[in-house]
């Protein structure tokens, strides 16, 4: 997977409609994942295309769009076990000003990191059952994943940068 994380030309250089070239291989070993952020379908793709302008199969969403998107525990469960891009996680709750107050950074950082990390919200809300199963006692609570395990995870509110900061580290952890 190190290879898909440090090639961002390859990200920059998509272009939408794009095939893949005829000097490339594509073999098995070379399939990246994504979970559908929208509807939860698994996605594989060719690791070499970066998934930037791959689509869903099922839903036709973008999988990679540089926002933040609201999920449920089940979904966030299995793009963690599947995704192979690093996830940033955000739990926050209607009710928690500073958590109101960090979501335009939330969605700058995931457009700044688009091809890069994935950013998702977890109301805690709404999803009665999320804090628990990740032990979060504060919120806001950033949780970063890779390759299917928790990477770092940071309470409180934060700028933009250090969102993206965060999310860098996980690159790094990829
Ligand atoms: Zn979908």
């Amino acid at each position: 997977m190190s290879s898909f994380i440090a090639a961002p030309q390859a990200i920059a250089g998509m272009s939408s409609g794009s095939h893949i070239s005829s000097n490339e291989c594509i073999s098995e070993h070379d399939m990246t994942k994504l979970v559908c952020l929208s509807c939860g379908q698994t996605n594989r793709f060719p690791e070499t295309r970066s998934g930037a302008a791959a689509k869903c199969g099922v839903c036709g969403d973008a999988l990679i769009d540089g926002r933040p998107h609201d999920v449920d525990l089940a979904t966030l469960r299995k793009a963690i076990r599947n995704d192979g891009l690093p996830l940033l996680a955000d739990f926050w709750a209607p009710w928690c000003g500073p958590c109101r107050m960090m979501a335009p950074a939330f969605s700058k950082a995931a457009e700044a990191l688009r091809g890069q990390a994935r950013l998702v919200k977890l109301d805690t809300q709404a999803q009665l059952d999320a804090a628990a199963a990740f032990g979060i006692r504060g919120i806001p609570t950033l949780i970063g994943f890779v390759g299917g395990k928790e990477a770092l995870r940071q309470s409180g509110a934060l700028p933009a940068a250090q969102i993206a900061e965060l999310a860098g580290r996980l690159r790094q952890t990829a």
